[in-house]
């Protein structure tokens, strides 16, 4: 296996925390943005011939059209197709191309028509070193010895769009492979042969799927079952390369406990499966019934904690509920706050506390005019909609669930499931939910955090003594958002929280307190969605690595030169501007690398704090991040050698949270994140 993945350190930082999936029919976004329908309108039933070693693939399609509107057919215009028939009688094969897209027109006709098409062609070979960012962003069906992928969103098979929209559709698949290849895709298993040469299964699935995501690979197959909150048998698989088999068991086991949790929370799981699947690429994906998670990622001891609990949630939330894409996609925000968060909560608080301030961190390094609507977010394709979609989203659920209360907020999800299972929820579906169950109107509240880019910029302005208790003054950039705003008394007689509603630019409130109050500390937990001041959010690298407006500037001989020019490149994700001669270097956010003597006069030179105690004389290179007298983001990187920015080029990317780290043969050895104070005043009676 040629794999090469980043250390584990490097891993462990890419992968907790943040969602592994996307589902992978996101990607069938392409075609339409709204594919919302309620119905069944077609069937799909397909078979299927893999051959992985030549990579070529052969398929039969019998598509039942419910519908009598036209339709049109569409798929890979890398296939061919060979034969093309409505009804028994054969249609032009010849197709109209619309970018990577074959289409044809079906006719109007009764409802109950049948298309066939028999199609082949040639897969992509599967890839061996691949980035994570790249996997999602690759639309091509893949083969090979090690497994194969064909997603949805590739239109391996051939899709139908009815009313400018992907229809949603059940399959029926049946999948031949040369042994030891075994094939897997969502759906009840109906049946499976495997002989000395060949493998043959068959799959049901019989609800209004978004597309079928077809997996394999020579897989050891290990299977377990459990029963369901409703009674039924559920069979558990995992699908893993012959390595991972000692930890099929465990897997099994986390699945088990998972699918309990969450039926108890939310309502009986929705399938009759589920399965955990390797795959030979560094991939994260969450599709109905199944998760198909990196051979490496699997190996990972922290995998089964979080990500795994993620990905089976996804079974009722963005799997089980459809987000409306035009809309903008929940599912991910939902499916955060419920497990990474809630698995936080459940460990620690503070590591709750931590990861609710790590949103706010950065979305508040996310440029004035580079933020996006909430309702924008789709899936994730780069940082900027990761921290909104995910983060942003979570945050939004940890106030909604502050607002209304936990009892309304879980009451409020068992009812979404039950009035929205196998359809289509906008966040406006949502909203009713959590409306109904709480009493509230909370148009107010999903109108700003969803349709508003911009994060409100909160200030304690004044805090001072009064008979019997303080007076707060607080202020918000304008327009003013509506907010719940808590807030920390400490005094002799003890600490007290309060919650202030704010409503306009600047307000003062009088709070009764017991005792002598001597502080007041605004939003000491970090449970409101706003953007950060500067002392709150100390740097961490992805400013610099968000910020369109980064320039950087090398220091060093010219194998320094030549080495730092692929890292800059990993780090930015965008052609890297240089900084001029005689520019100003305060003038934009600036990233410096260069060996370590020459950053250290350069540091004097500008007047600037010399290398932080953390990272001093560590390792062979030192990340760490400062602001420029101005405010502007600095991130530097000193390292003792040219070979030393080559190690750092597959983990350091990963540390984008990360305020400072230190590398030693080429692994991450220590990192962290300057403390940050929440905002407070002293109170005195003077
Ligand atoms: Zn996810």
């Amino acid at each position: 296996m040629n794999l090469v993945a980043p250390s584990l350190t490097g891993w462990m930082a890419f992968w907790v925390g943040l969602c592994l999936c996307l589902t992978a029919s996101a990607f069938a976004q392409s075609v339409s943005s709204n594919h919302a329908t309620e119905r069944l309108p077609v069937e799909t039933a397909l078979a299927i011939l893999i051959d992985p070693a030549s990579r070529q693939l052969a398929g039969e399609a019998s598509i039942k059209l419910h519908d009598g509107s036209p339709a049109e057919l569409l798929l890979n215009a890398d296939f061919r197709v060979t034969r093309l028939e409505l009804d028994g009688s054969r249609l032009d094969v010849r197709p109209r191309r619309k970018g990577r897209l074959n289409r044809w027109l079906l006719p109007p006709g009764k409802g109950g028509r049948t298309v066939t098409v028999i199609w082949n062609g040639m897969l992509s070979p599967t890839p061996t070193r691949q980035q994570h960012s790249e996997t999602l962003g690759d639309r091509n069906p893949t083969a090979g010895p090690d497994g194969g992928f064909l997603p949805a969103g590739s239109f391996w098979y051939p899709l139908i769009a009815q009313h400018d929209r992907l229809a949603l559709h059940s399959w029926r698949v049946r999948v031949e492979l040369p042994a030891p290849q075994r094939a897997v895709l969502a759906g009840t298993l109906a049946s499976e042969r495997v002989t000395a040469d060949r493998t043959i299964a068959e799959f049901d699935f019989p609800h209004p799927g978004e597309g079928i995501d077809l997996m394999f690979g020579p897989y050891k197959v290990m299977q377990a079952t459990m029963q369901s909150r409703d009674g039924r048998k559920l069979d558990l698989r995992t699908y893993f390369h012959a390595e991972l088999g000692e930890l099929a068991n465990d897997y099994l086991s986390s699945v088990r406990d998972y699918i309990a949790l969450y039926e108890a929370r939310i309502g009986p799981y929705p399938f009759t499966e589920f399965s955990v699947v390797s795959s030979p690429t560094p991939t994260g994906f969450g599709m109905p019934a199944l998760t198909y998670l990196g051979r490496e990622v699997l190996k990972l001891p922290f995998i089964r904690g979080t990500s795994l609990g993620h990905e089976v949630l996804h079974n009722w939330w963005g799997n089980g509920v459809y987000p409306d894409y035009a809309q903008g996609n929940w599912s991910e925000g939902l499916t955060t706050f419920m497990a990474d968060y809630e698995y936080a909560l459940r460990d620690n608080p503070d590591a709750a506390r931590a990861m609710r301030l790590g949103w706010l961190r950065e979305l508040s390094a996310i440029p004035a005019e580079q933020v996006r609507p909430l309702a924008d977010f789709n899936a994730r394709m780069h940082a900027v909609s990761q921290a909104v979609g995910y983060g942003k989203a979570a945050m939004l659920f940890v106030m909604l669930e502050d607002y209304i209360g936990k009892p309304a907020f879980e009451r409020a999800l068992q009812r979404l499931w039950q009035e929205s299972r196998f359809r289509v929820a906008g966040w406006d579906t949502l909203r009713g939910a959590f409306e109904a169950e709480s009493g509230l109107s909370l148009i107010a509240f999903f109108d700003q955090w969803l349709k508003r880019p911009d994060l409100p910029t909160l200030r304690l302005e004044r805090a001072e003594l009064i008979e019997g208790g303080v007076r707060v003054t607080l202020a918000q950039s304008e327009p003013p958002f509506l907010l719940e705003v808590p807030l920390r008394i400490e005094g002799s007689g003890g600490a007290v929280s309060q919650v202030l509603t704010l409503s306009r630019a600047q307000q003062s409130f009088e709070l009764a307190v017991d005792g002598r109050p001597a502080r007041v500390v605004l939003d000491p937990e970090s449970r409101l969605l706003r953007r950060l001041g500067a002392l709150e959010a100390p740097p961490i690298m992805r400013e610099i690595q968000l910020d369109t407006a980064t320039r950087t500037l090398v220091l060093g001989d010219d194998a320094y030169q030549a080495t730092a020019g692929p890292l800059v490149q990993r780090l930015l994700k965008q052609q890297p501007r240089e900084i001029s001669p005689g520019e100003a270097p305060d003038a934009s956010p600036l990233l410096l690398i260069g060996a370590t003597a020459e950053i250290d006069v350069w540091l004097a030179e500008h007047e600037l704090q010399p290398t932080p105690a953390e990272v001093a004389g560590r390792g062979e290179l030192r990340m760490w991040t400062t602001r420029f007298a101005n405010g502007k983001p600095i991130t530097l990187i000193a390292a003792s050698s040219p070979e030393a920015l080559s190690g750092a080029l597959r983990p350091l990317p990963h540390y984008g949270q990360q305020s400072w780290l230190v590398i030693e043969n080429a692994r991450v050895v220590d990192r962290g994140v300057w403390p940050a104070d929440a905002p407070g005043l002293e109170l005195r009676s003077d």
